[in-house]
């Protein structure tokens, strides 16, 4: 196990621009990230998110294993359990979990989104994802996450404690909880929120950015960074004012939250507002984006690292990454017959170099998953993080040659 004494990272040590370039109209860069254990992150990087400070159905171990070196662990979360105090007094989140790579903590503010707003307009964060657009939620869900001045109150999905989580707070529990890169506390605001509403939230996203980082100057060691939020929904003038104020801070990081606005374009348009406005010598993080034509998009627009649930959420339901169109299949959709599972005899793609696809079989992980064994889901995790850490890795080739652009088209030409 590594030695996990906190070192103090020099700060021009803990991001580096190595490479820029322009192709087409899109602004390329690859960049690394470095926390004080020494672990790098080459970036553009996707984040799998480990909300419980797992991924789950797969142990840190494996993570190292399949070259991810940057996760993403949820405050709020490891705030209900077992508590930071708690993670402090064991040697903090990498010693706790035993994963030396780049931790990034949330602040908490996405639990106000996701426990409040979301369940009351019954949406995501782009809203068009979800089929039934605009629609009223069931009101037999119950909200468990409400919004004030000062902080989020949370009710506990655990136990119904009453939780309250000031600017101050998030920043203290992601301190004790030693993570290398923290978030501000802000509010991500609903697709479906009104301009009033979101001009009002991000405005208390701004103060609240004020407070977290002047917390965070008083009480950081040295050794961990703080990333400000960019808010606005997908308002021009709000994003606007948003990013020209968080730039303005000296923070250490920036990243772009908050509603993406009612469709996928949306996204290219709102990153194509705020870019300009950010240092180029900052590394910059998109907020809970990951399908495959968004991380394009983001790559596209000089965003460094990203974090998603998707990969690993879709491998516990049973469907896959391929390299060939659609892209995804569900190899769960029903139980083969005897024909069909002599037909799925093969991998789930023969291209595919990951531990799953050099040792199973379709039908052996169709046979898993209806009989219900967890393995299933562990080897499909594999397999779909394998593929989206492998695909980022051919990016950054593509970026470093010049030929990002020919990688692009015929990476999709495979849809036709
Ligand atoms: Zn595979």
């Amino acid at each position: 196990m590594k030695n996990y004494i906190e070192n103090t990272v020099n700060k021009s040590n803990f991001f580096k621009l190595l490479h820029s370039s322009k192709e087409g109209n899109y602004n390329l860069r690859i960049g690394i990230i470095q926390n004080s254990l020494g672990s790098k992150l080459i970036t553009p990087a996707f984040i799998p998110v480990a909300t419980n400070a797992s991924i789950r159905a797969l142990d840190s171990l494996k993570l190292k294993d399949l070259e991810i070196n940057g996760i993403f662990v949820n405050t709020y979360h490891m705030h209900v359990h077992p508590g930071e105090d708690i993670i402090q007094e064991l040697g903090k989140l990498h010693k706790f979990m035993n994963y030396d790579g780049i931790i990034f903590t949330d602040s908490g503010g996405f639990q106000a989104f996701s426990l409040g707003q979301a369940i009351e307009h019954g949406v995501g964060k782009i809203v068009s994802i979800f089929s039934k657009e605009g629609k009223k939620r069931n009101n037999n869900i119950e909200k468990l996450a409400e919004i004030t001045d000062d902080y989020i109150i949370f009710k506990s999905h655990l136990d119904g404690k009453i939780i309250k989580l000031s600017p101050e707070k998030s920043i203290d529990i992601q301190i004790k909880l030693g993570s290398d890169i923290l978030m501000v506390l802000d509010e991500c605001t609903s697709p479906l929120a009104s301009y009033e509403y979101t001009k009002k939230s991000m405005e208390r996203s701004m103060r609240w950015a004020l407070r977290s980082l002047e917390f965070f100057k008083k009480n950081n060691k040295g050794n961990q960074y703080l990333y400000g939020i960019i808010q606005g929904g997908h308002h021009y003038d709000l994003r606007i004012k948003s990013t020209e104020f968080i730039s303005s801070l000296p923070f250490d990081g920036i990243a772009i939250g908050g509603s993406l606005g009612t469709s996928k374009e949306n996204i290219k348009e709102i990153l194509s507002w705020v870019m300009n406005y950010i240092p180029e010598n900052l590394p910059r993080h998109l907020l809970g984006i990951g399908s495959l034509n968004e991380i394009f998009t983001a790559i596209e627009n000089g965003i460094d690292t990203f974090d998603c649930v998707i990969p690993t959420r879709y491998a516990r339901t049973g469907t896959v990454f391929t390299n060939s169109y659609p892209f995804i299949k569900d190899i769960t959709a029903k139980y083969y017959n005897q024909i069909e599972t002599k037909k799925y005899n093969k991998p789930i793609d023969e291209n595919c170099n990951c531990y799953t696809c050099r040792n199973y079989t379709v039908a052996y992980l169709n046979h898993l998953f209806f009989v219900g064994e967890i393995a299933a889901m562990t080897l499909l995790t594999i397999h779909n993080l394998y593929f989206y850490s492998n695909l980022l890795k051919n990016i950054r080739e593509a970026i470093l040659q010049n030929r990002y652009l020919k990688f692009k088209e015929q990476f999709f030409k495979k849809t036709s």
